[in-house]
C-alpha cells in the first residue's frame, strides 16, 4: 500500500476511535508525510511511538492528534514547541497555523535538531524553525507565543514558558513523574491560571534545569 493510502487508513482509524474529532486536525495529519520523519521503513503509519535516535521517540499519531485537538491551533498563530525530535509534530502544528503562522521548536540534542531540519526540508515544511537549547527556558526572543507545548515530560510547568505565553494563550504539557504523566492544559483565566487534566500519558523526560537529570 502506498504512503498516502496508509496515512488515510490511519486517519480513519483515529477518527473511528474518537481521538480525531475536527476536520482541521484530520486534514493536517493527512497532509504531513510521517514516513519521511521515521527512519525505519514500514513504521510510519503504525499508531505507536518509534525510536528516532539518542534514546528519544517520535510520539504515536494518536497523541499528536489528541494534542492537536487540545491546542486549538489557528492560522497566523505563533507556536513554541519544546522537543523537536524528528520534527514531525512541529510539521503538523505548522500545517494548522498556515497561512501566516510560525512554529519555533527547541531541541537539546544538536544531532536531532539537524535531522529535524533535514526532515522538515524534505517534507517541504517552511514554517518551522528548529533551534538548539534547553526548552525549559523557552525562547524569549520570539515571545509572546499564542501556543506553547511540550513533547517531553516535566515535573511541573517551567516558569519561563508561562512567562512567554500570550495573555489569551494555551499551554499543553505532559506533567508528572518520570514514569507516567497527565496531559495538562493551562490557560490564563480572569482569576489566574486554569488547569485542566486531559488524561494519562507517557513521554520521554524533559532533561534540564526545569526537568529531570539525564
Ligand atoms: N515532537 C517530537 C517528539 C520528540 S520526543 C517528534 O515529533 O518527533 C521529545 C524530545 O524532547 C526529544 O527529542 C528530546 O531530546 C527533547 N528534549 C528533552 N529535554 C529537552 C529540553 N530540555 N529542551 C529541548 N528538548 C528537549
Amino acid at each position: 500500500m502506498d504512503a498516502e493510502r496508509q496515512r488515510e487508513r490511519l486517519v480513519s482509524t483515529l477518527q473511528a476511535e474518537g481521538v480525531l474529532r475536527s476536520v482541521r486536525v484530520a486534514r493536517a495529519l493527512r497532509a504531513v508525510p510521517r514516513h519521511l520523519f521515521v527512519a525505519e521503513p514500514g513504521l510510519g503509519y503504525i499508531d505507536r511511538p518509534v525510536g528516532i535516535g539518542q534514546g528519544q521517540t517520535i510520539s504515536a499519531p494518536h497523541m499528536v492528534a489528541i494534542m492537536g485537538e487540545a491546542l486549538d491551533l489557528r492560522p497566523g498563530q505563533r507556536v513554541l514547541e519544546v522537543g523537536a525530535g524528528s520534527g514531525y509534530h512541529a510539521a503538523v502544528a505548522a500545517e494548522l497555523v498556515r497561512p501566516g503562522g510560525q512554529v519555533l521548536s527547541i531541541e537539546r540534542f544538536p544531532e536531532l535538531a539537524d535531522r529535524a531540519r533535514a526532515n522538515l526540508r524534505r517534507a517541504g515544511v517552511h514554517e518551522v524553525e528548529v533551534v538548539e537549547g534547553d526548552g525549559g527556558e523557552g525562547w524569549p526572543e520570539g515571545a509572546p507565543y499564542d501556543r506553547v507545548y511540550l513533547t517531553c515530560a516535566a515535573p511541573d510547568i517551567p516558569q519561563p514558558l508561562l512567562d512567554q505565553l500570550a495573555p489569551d494563550g494555551i499551554l499543553l504539557a505532559p506533567l508528572g513523574p518520570r514514569e507516567e504523566q497527565v496531559l495538562t492544559r493551562v490557560r490564563r483565566g480572569p482569576q489566574g491560571w486554569v488547569r485542566e487534566e486531559l488524561g494519562g500519558c507517557v513521554f520521554v523526560p524533559l532533561v534540564g534545569r526545569f526537568g529531570f537529570s539525564a
